[in-house]
């Protein structure tokens, strides 16, 4: 199954993955973290396709992804 992991310390919080992602499993944070960035969180595998537009939207390569869940 797909998934994607989002590197807090890259992430700025400018939400263009959420726009991005087709299944809308990608959402900003509702409380800023120490930086004060609203950062983005996945939420949850069960839906993603690992069609990475997620990932090719981020201005700041923040988020990776995995055709296939680490054993
Ligand atoms: S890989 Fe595709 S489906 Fe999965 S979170 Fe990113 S945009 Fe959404
Ligand atoms: S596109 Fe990148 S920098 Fe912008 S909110 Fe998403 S993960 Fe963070």
């Amino acid at each position: 199954m797909p998934y994607i992991t989002i590197d807090e310390d890259r992430c700025k919080g400018c939400g263009l993955c959420t726009i991005a992602c087709p299944k809308k499993l990608v959402n900003l944070r509702e409380t800023p973290n120490s930086l004060g960035y609203t950062v983005a969180v996945f939420s949850g595998p069960e839906q993603c396709t690992g069609c990475a537009l997620c990932a090719e939207m981020c201005p700041d390569v923040a988020i990776s992804v995995f055709k296939e869940k680490k054993p």
